[in-house]
């Protein structure tokens, strides 16, 4: 076991229906610390550069104005095995095949608008944190 931060985005679809604070409960009772938050209102550029591993995918410019609709909630969570245990209380990416308890099975409305972004891997959490926060927003 290794204590390790990773790097989540709660949607615009949830700030939308007001649900920061279910999703927040959710990550918390998992064990996962909210160790720097805050609320942006992502450009076109930037989601676009966030999203930059998937510019040849058919979904990459819905996916953007998706990001771009209304204000995401940013953060850094700290935990045993973060990346890892982020990626199982989201769930699957497609909400239909989400396990039941997952935030994806709860509370997602469709593959795209999805709720929840988590790192894929501590290397790419690395990044994104840096893409988002400076040293000094982060306080474990
Ligand atoms: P995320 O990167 O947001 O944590 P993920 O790793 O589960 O999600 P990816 O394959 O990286 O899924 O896709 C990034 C995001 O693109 C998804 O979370 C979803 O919002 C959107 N997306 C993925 N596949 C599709 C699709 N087939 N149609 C529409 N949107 C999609
Ligand atoms: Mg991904």
């Amino acid at each position: 076991m290794a204590l390790e931060k990773t790097f989540s985005i709660l949607k615009p679809d949830v700030t939308r229906r007001n649900l920061t604070g279910k999703i927040n409960e959710k990550i918390e009772s998992a064990g996962l610390r909210i160790i720097a938050q805050k609320r942006l209102w992502l450009t076109r550029p930037q989601a676009e550069a966030f999203y930059g591993v998937h510019a040849t995918r058919s979904f990459f410019d819905d996916l953007c104005t998706f990001m771009t609709s209304g204000p995401v909630v940013v953060q850094v969570l700290e935990g045993e095995n973060a990346v890892v245990n982020y990626r199982n209380v989201m769930g699957a990416t497609n909400p239909a095949n989400a396990t039941p308890g997952t935030i994806r099975k709860e509370f997602a409305e469709s593959i795209e608008a999805n709720s929840v972004h988590g790192s894929d891997s501590l290397e790419n959490a690395a990044t994104e944190i840096k893409f988002f926060f400076g040293d000094i927003e982060i306080v474990g």
